[in-house]
């Protein structure tokens, strides 16, 4: 078993911006991550399981709703902590802080968010402590990039709802309990509804085969003529904007996840540089691997900045979604770069699993596609700065 000899870079002092609850929140998850997933995170990834034995830990280091007030069984935190929880998880393994995204951003926000009091009570505690495990349903197997074209559908029918259609791709949907699934009414309005396991005609099978994020559970939403109670749909928002909200939730959270990905790619080449010897010197003492190295450490660096901005403005409520779609994309982009720079700072061992690298770049090429591709964000930036959308 390996041990985790995690070690943050902070080159630029961030850690002088935080928070004595800011950096609570960080170096609990970083210790409850070092004890109880690292020595496991590699096993079930090579398994391709989601490992569930983590849930009440995750539950307790707020990994679960973390900026969803106290009433509602959540930790009540603020966007910066909610940025570092990411962080840290994804620090160890992308599925791990996927099933946290999925749980907290895609599933809790929208009940807290469009939700009305009944449902809030009724959901948000079970989802805080792991009790129940949610997924969100908005891709489908025609529509990606473009989910206003969704085909999944309701109708009325006098005491309840009647939900056709099918979802792909969906994180969590295996085991989950319950399902904020998204789809349209008899006039092509987009709604929330919550969908609950065990409900006739809703069954959730498992993708197989994936070579990224092996360590969360993926898989689809299928809907036949399942009758949905009127109480579950989402009162509070419609339209392709609700969905839509909830991903910039998410999306924040991934450009503090991305970062986490690239510090541990970074640390490990740092301290492999040091100590593998190559013609009687250590590697680092070479200039090529001290460029890898240092472009590494300024790419990272950046991006804790871009992103600590970014927290800022969300607490302030004024995070637009084209700044939250640059930091993804960025961030993203940024974390595979460092990571295959430092799978060939690693040589031969980069490719095994004695170190996180080569599961971290696997798993970055699905975060680097889903929650809006990488050119798809660019394409928001592009609409942003000129006024003119280039999807269509
Ligand atoms: C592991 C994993 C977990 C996921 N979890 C969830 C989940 O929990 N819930 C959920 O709803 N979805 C989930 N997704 C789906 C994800 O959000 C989609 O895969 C993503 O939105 C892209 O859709 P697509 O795969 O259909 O690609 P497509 O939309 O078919 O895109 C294919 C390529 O075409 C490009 N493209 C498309 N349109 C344009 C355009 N207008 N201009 C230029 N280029 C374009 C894209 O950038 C991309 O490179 C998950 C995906 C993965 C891989």
């Amino acid at each position: 078993m390996r041990t985790d000899q995690f070690q943050a870079p902070d080159y630029f002092n961030m850690d002088d911006l935080l928070t004595d609850e800011h950096k609570l929140i960080r170096d609990s998850a970083r210790e409850w991550i070092k004890k109880e997933v690292s020595p496991i995170i590699e096993d079930y990834y090579e398994r391709a399981e989601f490992p569930k034995q983590v849930i009440p830990g995750l539950a307790a280091i707020g990994g679960f709703g973390p900026y969803i007030p106290e009433q509602y069984g959540g930790p009540g935190l603020d966007q910066i902590s909610y940025g570092l929880l990411m962080q840290e998880l994804e620090r160890c393994d992308s599925g791990l802080r996927s099933t946290s995204s999925v749980q907290s951003s895609l599933v809790m926000y929208p009940i807290y968010a469009y939700g009305n009091e009944e449902q809030r009570m009724k959901y948000l505690p079970k989802l805080a402590t792991g009790e129940f495990i949610g997924s969100f349903g908005l891709t489908e197997p025609d529509h990606g990039s473009n989910p206003g074209g969704m085909t999944t559908n309701f109708k009325d029918m006098g005491d309840h709802y009647l939900l056709n259609g099918a979802k792909m791709w969906i994180s969590n949907s295996p085991f989950c309990d319950i399902a904020v699934v998204w789809a349209k009414n008899e006039e092509g309005r987009i709604h929330g509804l919550i969908v609950e396991r065990g409900m006739e005609g809703f069954t959730t099978p498992e993708t197989h085969g994936k070579l990224s994020l092996r360590a969360s559970a993926t898989g689809e939403l299928i809907f036949d003529n399942v009758k949905v109670p009127k109480e579950n749909l989402l009162p509070n928002k419609s339209g392709l904007g609700a969905p839509l909200g909830c991903l910039d939730s998410a999306r924040y959270g991934i450009a503090w996840g991305a970062i986490g990905a690239a510090m541990d790619c970074y640390d490990s080449a740092l301290r492999y540089s040091k100590e593998r010897i190559q013609f009687g010197k250590p590697i680092a003492s070479f200039q090529l691997m001290q460029k890898k190295l240092a472009e590494m450490i300024t790419e990272i660096t950046k991006a804790q900045l871009l992103t600590f901005r970014l927290g800022q403005l969300k607490n302030e409520g004024k995070a637009t979604t084209a700044q939250i779609s640059m930091a993804k994309r960025n961030n993203v982009a940024m974390a595979l770069g460092v990571a295959r720079e430092a799978r060939q700072i690693h040589g031969a061992m980069g490719i095994t699993n004695e170190y996180s690298i080569m599961r971290h770049m696997a798993n970055l090429e699905s975060v680097v596609t889903y929650e809006g591709t990488h050119d798809i964000h660019l394409l928001i930036t592009g609409m942003d700065i000129t006024g003119i959308p280039a999807f269509k």
